[in-house]
């Protein structure tokens, strides 16, 4: 018997684009770079089906708990949140829904095209509404929402910041991606001057109110901060291969204390939401990193269920 397992991360509009032939054998910036445009055509319809599709796999591979961060909001789709709402009520399924958000386009320096990002007023306003609205704190809540700025290199520091402030007047959580790729960690150093738990300090997110997607390419001193901190880390070794990205130092994490989860990630880099292949997964690439005596099943089924420094 297992307990339902509980997924951390997703894209759940991705389920439309996956193994899309453009966006094949290319890492993370040039991935995006190739998405961005198809993805400034979802529409209401395209986000339903999405949302029912990806919840549909989680739930047949043992899923019950699923966390989306959904940061798509062209013109036709400034209600996404909603829409995912209505849908994941239909799944019976526990949901962490997250207002993500890109606010920095090429024109300013970021990586997504001007067609997918929002000025940053709308952003917390909507985030504030979404709050409001559907935020369920109780216990045992079947619904919460959390805000999740998509990365550094899509949204502004200010917006990062603002959007810390509003998640602890309203006590709610903070999500984004974070230390990728090399890639990310040299656009960091190039326009902010620092290193990505630097920036993460810098704009007021390291807590035990935020969990991070990927958590691949920390110093040893960064892993020490963020077990210090308390901040979640969701692991997506699929994702991470697909991408090569790089590998997520997880034992290390969890010897300093971070709790760790794992995630499926969106399928435009996995191909699919199946999270019990994803726990097998991660038990085989961490067992590749650290050693087959190092890695067992029950820290894999612990990594999906409960962080197993809390065992
Ligand atoms: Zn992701």
């Amino acid at each position: 018997m297992l307990p339902g397992l509980i997924n951390t991360h997703h894209h759940f509009y991705q389920t439309l684009t996956r193994a899309l032939p453009a966006a094949l054998n290319k890492p993370l910036f040039p991935w995006l770079k190739t998405l961005y445009p198809i993805w400034a055509g979802l529409d209401e319809s395209m986000l339903f089906t999405a949302t029912e599709l990806a919840l549909s796999e989680l739930l047949l591979s043992g899923c019950t708990t699923a966390a989306d961060h959904h940061y798509v909001f062209p013109d036709q789709l400034t209600h996404a949140i909603d829409i995912q709402v209505d849908a994941a009520a239909q799944s019976g399924m526990r949901v962490t829904l997250t207002r993500g958000s890109m606010s920095l386009g090429v024109a300013d320096g970021g990586l997504p095209p001007q067609s997918v990002v929002q000025q940053e007023t709308q952003i917390l306003e909507d985030s504030l509404r979404l709050i409001k609205r559907f935020h369920d704190p109780a216990v045992g809540s079947k619904r919460q929402i959390a805000l999740a700025p998509c990365s550094p290199f899509s949204v502004t520091s200010e917006l990062m910041s603002e959007s810390a402030k509003l998640a602890q007047q309203y006590a709610v959580r903070l999500h984004t991606h974070l230390a990728e790729t090399l890639d990310e960690e040299a656009f960091c150093l190039q326009h902010f001057g620092m290193r990505t738990v630097d920036y993460l300090e810098h704009v007021g997110w390291l807590s035990d109110h935020t969990w991070l997607a990927h958590g691949i390419h920390f110093n040893p001193e960064e892993i020490q901060r963020l077990g210090k901190a308390k901040t979640g880390i969701c692991h997506c070794p699929s994702s991470n291969m697909v991408l090569a990205s790089g590998i997520c130092p997880v034992k290390d994490l969890e010897a300093a204390g971070v709790p760790v989860g794992l995630g499926v990630d969106g399928s435009a880099s996995n191909d699919c939401s199946n999270l019990m292949m994803e726990v097998r997964q991660a038990m085989y690439l961490q067992r590749l990193k650290y050693g087959a005596e190092a890695v067992s099943h029950k820290d894999a089924l612990g990594w999906a269920t409960q962080a197993r420094h809390d065992c």
